[in-house]
């Protein structure tokens, strides 16, 4: 375990339960993970996961999320297999190009496009969590979307799972 680090679940921004209780000073580094109640509602075949950044792309391809890593310009640096089936954009077709302006321009807006350039902005891991409705080439769909962000190594995620009614 690394000292100092905060574990933070990218899903309910719970600590992920392994955390020290002197965790959490300002300006040290924080983990996205999933914490075992959200692994459990998930649906996880892993009990949790202290840091996304530290599943390979073939890991993420195993969640049942739709998984997109992005750097701070939003430019896509991995997409998992559930957010391609989910959206029917293949990998290939998506991989290098901006998520915010030619992937999904419908995301270009303050409430999407703008939390995100606020966090990378602000120089702090953060985590935001949105209701969004996706306009997909197969329709509007309601999704619950999280976005963390990591200001070192400098990229982040934004995690989409579909809106239960
Ligand atoms: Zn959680």
């Amino acid at each position: 375990m690394v000292p100092g680090l905060k574990k933070i679940c990218a899903w309910c921004g719970d600590s992920v339960a392994e955390g020290d209780p002197g965790d959490g000073v300002p300006g040290e580094r924080v983990s996205h993970g999933i914490c075992p109640t959200c692994a459990h509602s998930l649906d996880l075949q892993i009990q949790s996961v202290v840091d996304m950044h530290q599943l390979t792309h073939e890991e993420h391809d195993q969640l049942p999320f739709g998984v997109i890593e992005v750097d701070g310009e939003g430019v896509i640096l991995g997409y998992n297999d559930w957010e391609s089936r989910f959206t029917t954009f293949a990998k290939d077709r998506v991989m290098g190009r901006n998520f915010f302006t030619e992937v999904a321009p419908c995301t270009a807006v303050r409430s999407f496009l703008g939390e995100f350039e606020e966090m990378v902005a602000s120089g702090r891991p953060d985590r935001r969590e949105l209701d969004y409705t996706f306009e997909l080439p197969t329709g509007q769909r309601e999704v619950h979307i999280i976005l963390t962000w990591q200001p070192e190594p400098g990229w982040g995620f934004i995690l989409v799972r579909e809106a239960t009614t």
